[in-house]
């Protein structure tokens, strides 16, 4: 950044200036950092104002953090695009930043800047805030949004040829009946009828399958979860295939300031590290609990794609390359919502939280989080009754996840 700024000349002034200035804005070290260090500053200064106009006028370099990142999201866009084989990246302050960002850009007609929503076709399986983000945001406010099983690529169609979105929305393996979508199909049907593919991958993870490979356009990820993966940041980041999308993205976090700070930046840089390594063991682990729970006596049904009992088990298998993700859901047998309660405190490892993907094994009930805004009527008609539990599976050994899961379903 050379001498950076104007040259005060320490004796013409007071201490009170000097105590403000000293040692700050020193020329970078001559020795690169191994690792992007966490640029705590909101702006940037220039050797001349000709620079800095320049830098705001190409859009290259730092200026305002809201508007033009810091290193730490240059450094996380880079890896989410290696792991996602995204031409482009852009990170949001959450998840559900990311997931509105990602919709307004899929309305917006290439070449313009504001959105011309013709409507939405979302899947019917998809995370609570979502489906409030949709009815609250889009369908009450004119762009309809119209709820599809996106497993039944006939309904698909169907609702894509009647409805002419911009923009199909699926999870790609969704919370909590773990179902699984066919993304290389949806994308051909989504681009036949003109509309653009949206795939949620927080929970399959670039691990287990890449969206935009298969033809998605736009990948979200709430970096909350597997990405981040430690249970101490909330981010988001979007995905695309088409690198001319990026600066809208961009436009859009800038003018709704939903930007991640650089200490969440780095955090998550630093998660993503060890995603593979992380996943790996998850899914790893998460289908030897599955295979546990489904033989024990006191589970009723066991949700995991990984068994051959999964509906989608065949086009797991085909399309993830050999693992199944993390997650497991499972119904107890015979059980009320207080005996489901009382099996949850039995754990000694297992942690009840909400979220997913952490290293730390999780248990939560979609009765008080994700399906918490349901009818229990509504609830159960969609196979979520209140003895179904989602675990989390984390990185600690699969013996002592699995011995925590016995002596709970075993005691009294
Ligand atoms: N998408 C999925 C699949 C999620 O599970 C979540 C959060 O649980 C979100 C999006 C929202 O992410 P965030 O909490 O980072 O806003």
């Amino acid at each position: 950044m050379g001498n950076s700024g104007p040259m005060l000349d320490p004796k013409g002034t007071k201490l009170s200036t000097r105590l403000v200035h000293a040692g700050e804005r020193a020329p970078a070290p001559k020795g690169r950092p191994t690792a992007t260090p966490i640029y705590t500053t909101s702006s940037y200064v220039y050797d001349s104002i000709f620079e800095l106009e320049e830098a705001f006028a190409s859009g290259q370099g730092f200026t305002y953090q809201r508007s033009a990142g810091n290193p730490s999201h240059t450094q996380v866009e880079r890896a989410l695009m290696v792991a996602e084989n995204a031409a482009g990246a852009m990170l949001f302050s959450s998840g559900m930043a990311a997931l509105y960002a990602a919709l307004q850009v899929a309305g917006t007609p290439k070449g313009t800047l504001v959105p011309k929503h013709r409507g939405i076709v979302a899947a019917e399986d998809l995370y609570g805030a979502t489906l409030v983000q949709l009815n609250d945001y889009f369908d009450a406010q004119g762009v309809p949004v119209h709820r599809v099983d996106a497993c039944d690529l006939a309904a698909v169609e169907r609702a894509l040829s009647q409805y002419r979105p911009t923009a199909l929305l699926v999870e790609q393996i969704s919370n909590p009946l773990l179902r699984v979508v066919d993304v290389a199909t949806l994308a051909e049907l989504a681009h036949r009828y003109d509309a653009q593919l949206i795939v949620d991958n927080t929970i399959a993870t670039p691990i287990l399958q890449q969206p935009l490979t298969e033809g998605a356009d736009l990948v979200v990820h709430s970096m909350t979860k597997y990405l981040g993966g430690h249970a101490d940041v909330v981010g988001g980041a979007i995905a695309v295939r088409d690198p001319e999308r990026v600066p809208l993205l961009r436009r859009i976090a800038k003018t709704l300031g939903s930007v991640l700070g650089p200490f969440e930046a780095n955090l998550i840089g630093r998660g993503i590290k060890t995603l593979n390594l992380r996943v790996r063991a998850q899914c790893d682990s998460a289908l030897a609990v599955a295979r546990f729970l489904e033989n024990h006596p006191r589970i009723a049904k066991v949700h995991y794609p990984g068994l051959p009992s999964h509906p989608q088990h065949e086009l797991a298998s085909r399309c993830f390359g050999g693992r199944y993700g993390g997650l497991v859901s499972a119904v107890l047998a015979d059980a009320d919502r207080d005996t489901t309660w009382r099996f949850v405190d039995r754990f000694k490892l297992i942690l009840p939280a909400v979220s997913l993907g952490d290293v730390y094994s999780l248990v939560t009930s979609p009765r008080i989080s994700s399906h918490r805004d349901m009818s229990p009527e509504a609830r159960e008609a969609r196979g979520i009754p209140d003895s179904l539990l989602r675990f989390s599976v984390g990185i600690e050994d699969a013996d002592d996840i699995i011995a925590d899961l016995a002596q709970a379903l075993d005691a009294n």
